[in-house]
């Protein structure tokens, strides 16, 4: 079975959260885990920012790191792209699918 991440057509944002974590709790201990968050969104040419789930392997990646659902988020945009502050959680039940350079 090949590694997921040599396969990834792009590194996903959460790759490069899942790497500093890492590096983070390294060095502050395990402890500290429950004190961090992670917000992803995307973001068009023209600054608009979008609500953005995450992908079911960086869903994966990411529970294996033993963060919660909760800490992992996205702002929650209208259709409008205007955001009243709120924040939901990037871990859906059904996440997508990444595209990949060569399937499986
Ligand atoms: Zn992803």
């Amino acid at each position: 079975m090949p590694d997921m991440h040599n396969v990834l057509l792009c590194k996903h944002a959460e790759e490069y959260a899942i790497e500093d974590i890492k590096k983070y709790l390294s060095k502050y201990g395990l402890k500290k885990m429950k004190d961090l968050k992670i917000i992803i969104w995307k973001q068009n040419k023209e600054g608009i920012i979008r609500t953005t789930d995450c992908c079911a392997w960086c869903k994966k990646r990411l529970l294996k790191t033993n963060i919660g659902e909760n800490q992992v988020i996205t702002p929650l945009v209208d259709t409008s792209g205007s955001w009243n502050g709120a924040f939901k959680s990037s871990i859906i039940e059904n996440a997508k699918i990444p595209v990949l350079k060569t399937t499986i």
